[in-house]
């Protein structure tokens, strides 16, 4: 991790704090989907979300579902995992 980096984790930390506690596993997988929705879109998901961003950096198992889900997204309507998670998300609620 170089400087940059760093800095940045920094500010997203300062961020998080400022804004609310951090999210756990629950609450990071709630908001995966829209994250990884701006991240394909091409915006910055983790300016806007970094809470979220704060939890993958330090939870293994959100990053992999997080990489998963990124995935399924961008197959999303060419196979079966697209359509479970198309469904899953709208089970999830507006938003
Ligand atoms: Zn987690």
């Amino acid at each position: 991790m170089d400087k940059n980096q760093k800095d940045l984790r920094m500010v997203l930390m300062a961020l998080t704090r400022t804004r609310e506690e951090e999210i756990g596993c629950d609450e990071c997988f709630e908001r995966l989907e829209r994250f990884v929705e701006l991240d394909l879109s091409g915006l910055d998901a983790a300016r806007a979300m970094p809470l979220v961003e704060d939890h993958l950096g330090k939870c293994g198992d959100c990053r992999e579902e997080f990489e998963a889900l990124l995935e399924a997204l961008r197959e999303e309507g060419r196979g079966p995992v697209g359509r479970l998670w198309a469904r899953l998300r709208r089970s999830l609620g507006p938003g």
